[in-house]
């Protein structure tokens, strides 16, 4: 996986306000919060929350989302209070209506029901996640048996695998190495969900390529840039951390994975939360240094709740650290393009 994310500038080093570098105690070796840069709000994300305002404000409510837009409960619930209903499926859609498809995708048959039932849609899908597709679109026309690494149920794997069910099999844990099933060893690629975690996923890809020596990797990465931009970003700050706290939603991928990341790169401690009320205070007994970061579907304005939570107290300190910064952004659907605007659920 490559550093610097297509549309991102890497930041040549750690920068810290308050003139400190991340990896020195605190000067006053009190409490403090780092945090991290870049994190909440990705590109995709933004597109898709924009993509529903825009609808509800061109046709009105209701306006009907199949599943999540984005995995965020503030972010949902906002938009339900101005006129979405989220269904699960398309068949809870009335004949005739208006659905918006989300942020993670969906495969040929649901485009296929929706058309059947004459449904209007548009697709919200992440062009990240549109160019996964594709690639298993090319893999399978070219024959090739595909490794798709991903978790098990998950919106995003479900769409993906969709494209060439026949072609596609789904690696989620070491076990599945073992039970999948190719046809000929040397025509095997492997491709991923957008959210892992890059480290697991490349330890995924040595497991497989101990069974298949010939698997082809992807064109290029399927982790997008903005998950791996978070976790490059709270690593950079973690070892320094007596707790982290990820602000995001229990079935966000990549917000989820924030908090393994963390742990993993030396965090004593890290949580996972919706809002700042929901922070457990026992957490922060013997607590000095406090990472701060937030999942690709988080507004910032759940980060500024946490950190006025934490300024109450005695964390007023704050030092962002910044590993990258994002340059990123994508166009609206072609229905929608007239006019633009930044999503105002932030
Ligand atoms: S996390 Fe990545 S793939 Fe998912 S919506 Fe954001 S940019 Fe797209």
């Amino acid at each position: 996986m490559s550093a610097a994310s297509p549309g991102t500038e890497p930041a040549t080093s750690v920068s810290i306000d308050g003139g400190s570098e991340a990896c020195e105690a605190s000067a006053s070796g009190g409490k403090r919060v780092l945090l991290a840069k870049p994190r909440g709000y990705c590109a995709g994300v933004d597109r898709a929350v924009i993509t529903v305002e825009k609808v509800l404000e061109m046709y009105g409510p209701p306006v009907y989302v199949r599943k999540e837009i984005v995995h965020n409960r503030h972010v949902v619930d906002t938009l339900r209070e101005r006129g979405v209903i989220f269904v699960e499926e398309t068949s809870e859609v009335p004949e005739g209506g208006l659905v918006v498809f989300s942020a993670h995708g969906v495969s040929p048959a649901v485009h296929a029901e929706a058309e059947q039932r004459n449904l209007r849609t548009i697709d919200a899908t992440c062009p990240l996640v549109t160019k996964v597709h594709k690639e298993v679109n090319r893999f399978a026309r070219d024959d090739y048996d595909i490794m798709l690494i991903g978790h098990e149920g998950h919106e995003e794997v479900e769409g993906t695998a969709g494209e060439a069910p026949d072609r596609v099999q789904l690696v989620d844990t070491e076990d599945d190495i073992e039970k999948v099933q190719v046809r000929d060893p040397s025509k095997v690629v492997w491709l991923s969900q957008t959210t892992l975690s890059v480290d697991e996923t490349m330890e995924r890809v040595d497991q497989l390529r101990k069974r298949f020596p010939e698997i082809s990797d992807p064109p290029s990465d399927d982790i997008c840039y903005a998950t791996s931009n978070r976790q490059v970003a709270v690593k950079a700050m973690a070892a320094e951390c007596d707790l982290v706290i990820v602000v995001g939603s229990g079935n966000s991928s990549n917000s989820k994975r924030l908090v393994e990341v963390a742990l993993q790169a030396g965090a004593r401690d890290a949580h996972l939360v919706d809002y700042a009320r929901e922070v457990d205070e026992t957490w922060l007994d013997g607590v000095e240094t406090v990472g701060v970061t937030s999942g690709a579907s988080v507004p910032d304005v759940l980060v500024m709740e946490l950190l006025e939570w934490l300024a109450e107290r005695g964390w007023e300190d704050v030092q962002e650290v910044t590993t990258a910064n994002e340059k990123i952004s994508f166009a609206l659907p072609r229905e929608l393009r007239s006019g633009s605007g930044r999503s105002s659920v932030r």
